[in-house]
């Protein structure tokens, strides 16, 4: 006879879970009809509806260690079937906010970031330190509005009265902005190193039966590789998962989008950053990154398209959150706070730019303290927010398909309305 197993509850665990977007999960009655019509979970012990009942049940333990919840696309199907709206798609994207959140200390920021009262202090701390800098340098340059022009002999800018608007000049990049985001990422990427360590020691934990036998284990090289061109670049898993609906199209769209708009903003960075202390040392390089840009500046012409790219990216993912039908698929101030940040950093950029160039100090210098103050929320905040999915879910993919645990191939689902 088998050995009886102590199930032990976590009660406050579903308490949580329910408030961070799983709050339907007691209507589950244990159908199936999620795991079947999920397009790419494994046929082997599929999700998502053994989530459900372990959520049910409050198995943390199981939960929390669970790789599953990471193969999942949050395409929402199985959300749109569940005869008992128990939105199952909506607690598989809970679970992972609890693992970004609660991944790493300080757990307090992910805290914050579920909240609107904690906002004060998410924007606080940027705020004071940006507002501190321009109250010094302003006292330096007798003005909190400067003007600049170019000495070619002090080879830096100096103020003059019938100059242009510089944001370095305001607020100098070698003393301000370069070393508090280069701390900022330092930071951020020893709290991944440290989150992506964790998650994979939960991993390890995971019971056999979980991992399915198939074609020889990848290297981690190939790992990589696959969850790079499958996942990341090409995002072609996610399109073949649920992209039926205008909604799912529309979603689609704006993360990949998005995701290329970042990646061109990142190379505009890298190049100012490189071109400008690699340029003290090889003096060529220098004027490649060289700030404020001509328009017709190549590196320019990325930037502004990367923030296109931005624009867009956000219309579409917001456009399809507040279409979406509240008794499929649900969207917490956690979901809304990045889309926030991100929207405000495109906003500011694009009308930092356009003052700049239209020449008007009192307006284009506090909406570029307002971009600070964003990109500073976005990145410094970055391994506790949903982005953190960038790097946790990456890894955790990667980890997958080391064990062997990768989605079946995507099945083909027909949905005929009656
Ligand atoms: S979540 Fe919905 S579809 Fe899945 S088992 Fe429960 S009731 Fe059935
Ligand atoms: S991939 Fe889509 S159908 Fe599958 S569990 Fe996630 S949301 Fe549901």
């Amino acid at each position: 006879m088998e050995k009886a197993v102590r199930i032990q509850p976590d009660l406050q665990f579903v308490k949580d879970l329910q408030e961070v977007g799983g709050e339907a999960l007691k209507r589950c009655y244990q159908c199936a009809t999620c795991s079947v019509v999920c397009p790419i979970s494994p046929a082997e012990n599929p999700y998502p509806r053994k989530e459900m009942v372990w959520a049910q049940w409050g198995l943390k333990d199981r939960l929390v260690n669970d790789i599953d919840i990471w193969l999942c696309h949050n395409c929402g199907t199985c959300s749109d079937m569940c005869p008992r709206g128990a939105k199952p798609g909506d607690l598989l994207s809970a679970l992972r906010n609890m693992a970004y959140r609660n991944l790493v200390e300080p757990v307090a920021i992910g805290k914050w970031m579920s909240s609107s009262s904690y906002l004060p202090i998410l924007a606080g701390i940027p705020a004071l330190l940006y507002l501190f800098i321009w109250i010094i340098r302003a006292s330096q340059l007798g003005s909190f509005f400067p003007l600049f022009t170019w000495d070619e002999h002090a080879h830096a800018f100096v103020t003059d009265p019938n100059g242009v608007v510089v944001y370095g000049g305001l607020f100098p990049g070698d003393f301000t902005i370069d070393p508090i985001f280069g701390l900022v990422a330092l930071l951020v990427a020893f709290v991944f190193f440290r989150g992506v360590v964790k998650l994979f020691k939960s991993f390890e934990t995971l019971p056999k039966t979980f991992v399915v036998a198939g074609a020889p284990k990848p290297t981690w090289i190939e790992a990589v590789k696959g969850v790079i061109l499958d996942e990341v670049a090409t995002h072609v898993k996610w399109k073949k998962c649920g992209y039926s609906t205008a909604a799912d199209e529309q979603k689609f769209k704006g993360h990949f989008i998005l995701f290329y708009g970042f990646i061109a903003l990142a190379i505009v960075t890298s190049i100012v950053a490189v071109s400008h202390w690699g340029g003290k040392v090889v003096s060529f390089i220098a004027p490649l990154g060289h700030t404020p840009m001509e328009l017709w500046n190549p590196v320019k012409v990325l930037a502004n398209v990367g923030a296109l790219m931005l624009l867009y990216g956000l219309t579409q993912l917001t456009k399809r959150r507040l279409n979406q039908d509240p008794t499929k698929q649900g969207s917490s101030f956690y979901d809304w706070y990045l889309l926030g940040v991100i929207w405000f950093i495109a906003l500011t950029g694009i009308f930092a730019e356009l003052l700049r160039l239209a020449n008007v100090p009192v307006l284009a210098y506090p909406i570029y303290y307002f971009h600070l103050i964003c990109v500073f929320m976005l990145f410094a905040y970055l391994p506790w927010s949903k982005l953190g999915h960038l790097v946790y879910r990456t890894a955790a993919l990667v980890y997958a398909r080391r064990l062997g645990r990768v989605a079946v191939e995507p099945k083909e689902i027909k949905i005929f309305k009656l």
